[in-house]
């Protein structure tokens, strides 16, 4: 286990500068999720940490230790990829021993490390099988068992479930949790998927073009957002985010320096008075719906209801805001509180 301190890390590629000033403390044992869109600079960040990539600028800490010029081997970390690349004539068991044999571990230790590992993750019965013989998801568990036996301080993963289906990205989400907590951990983890960092992270780090917009818990992200950024980013389906005037005409009063107002689908309420519009589109996802409603000025507002109601596409409808719900950014894209 061990901490991470990030301190003014910057990474230019020829002249594109895709770290900006970036400063983090990743404290022992939490789990840290970066997000963003793709391109951000989320993956570039964590193969800094990793040593896959050497930084333009500033330095790397981990567990007090200045690794800004170590290498990879060398820094106590386990890096698990998007594409796990287990050597497919080997079985499970001897994928798992291959690391540790190179860094040679004595034989009794390494199979007391397979063991355990085996076990947290649920792969006792197929540790003679071929990675060939397993389904994505088992095959995924197999490439985290490989860096659970190395014992590292820092578990680092670069979006490893893009390769799974729907279903099974949710399960191994949990499963992943469930590690994290059984080995306590520090694990770092990148993703563009904003309800895999809400679900996992203890702590999310929001990048936008190579600079971190804003660091906080899940909770702090959705509902004290600190920019238009994070706040269209985090939340599924997205905050409305209206321009005051065009969007609005006088329906609202916000500060002054409000250019924009953010509102979430579920702090909108269907009334008999307030914004007129008309449901476009309807979503029905069961337990909930989300109506897509265009008002009169062409604006695209989404409504989330109970799943109850009994409106239908082409409905009109009037649309209030909860007053204390509604966000103001000004013309930089801040949170004006
Ligand atoms: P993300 O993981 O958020 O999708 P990346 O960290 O992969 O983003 O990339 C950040 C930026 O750096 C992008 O503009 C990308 O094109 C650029 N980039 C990444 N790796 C290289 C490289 N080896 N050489 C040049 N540019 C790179």
């Amino acid at each position: 286990m061990a901490t991470v301190e990030l301190s003014k890390i910057n990474k230019y590629y020829g002249s594109l500068h895709a770290l900006k000033d970036v400063s983090l403390s990743v404290a022992d044992g939490a789990f840290v999720v970066f997000v963003g869109p793709s391109g951000c600079g989320k993956s570039t960040l964590l193969r800094t940490i990793a040593g896959l990539e050497s930084v333009s600028d500033g330095t790397i800490t981990i567990d007090s230790k200045d690794v800004t010029d170590i290498e990879p081997a060398d820094r106590d970390l386990s890096m698990v990829f998007q594409s796990y690349a287990l050597y497919p004539h080997m079985s499970v068991r001897a994928n798992m021993e291959f690391g540790m044999k190179v860094n040679g571990i004595a034989p009794d230790e390494r199979k007391v490390r397979i063991k355990e590992a085996a076990r947290v993750l649920q792969l006792s019965e197929l540790l003679d099988r071929k990675p060939g013989q397993l389904s994505g998801g088992q095959r995924q568990r197999v490439a985290i068992g490989r860096s659970i036996v190395k014992n590292p301080k820092v578990f680092l993963f670069d979006e490893p479930l893009s390769n799974l289906d729907a279903k099974l990205r949710v399960q191994m989400r949990i499963e992943l949790e469930a590690l994290h907590k059984e080995l306590d951990a520090t694990m770092i983890y990148v993703t563009h998927d904003q309800v895999e960092a809400m679900t996992m992270a203890d702590q999310i780090v929001v990048l936008n073009a190579g600079q971190i917009e804003q660091v906080g818990s899940p909770m702090d992200l959705y509902h004290t957002p600190a920019s238009e950024f994070v706040a269209g980013f985090i939340g599924s389906p997205a905050m409305n985010i209206l321009t005051i005037g065009q969007d609005l005409g006088t329906a609202i009063s916000p500060p002054t320096k409000a250019i924009k107002i953010g509102i979430r689908p579920e702090h909108v309420q269907l009334g008999d008075t307030g914004i007129a519009g008309t449901i476009r589109v309807k979503e029905k996802l069961g337990s909930e719906s989300y109506l897509y409603v265009m008002t009169r000025n062409d604006t695209q507002i989404v409504v989330k209801t109970d799943g109850e109601d009994k409106l239908n596409a082409g409905d009109s409808v009037h649309l209030t805001f909860r007053e204390n719900r509604l966000h103001h950014f000004d013309a930089q894209g801040r949170t004006l509180t």
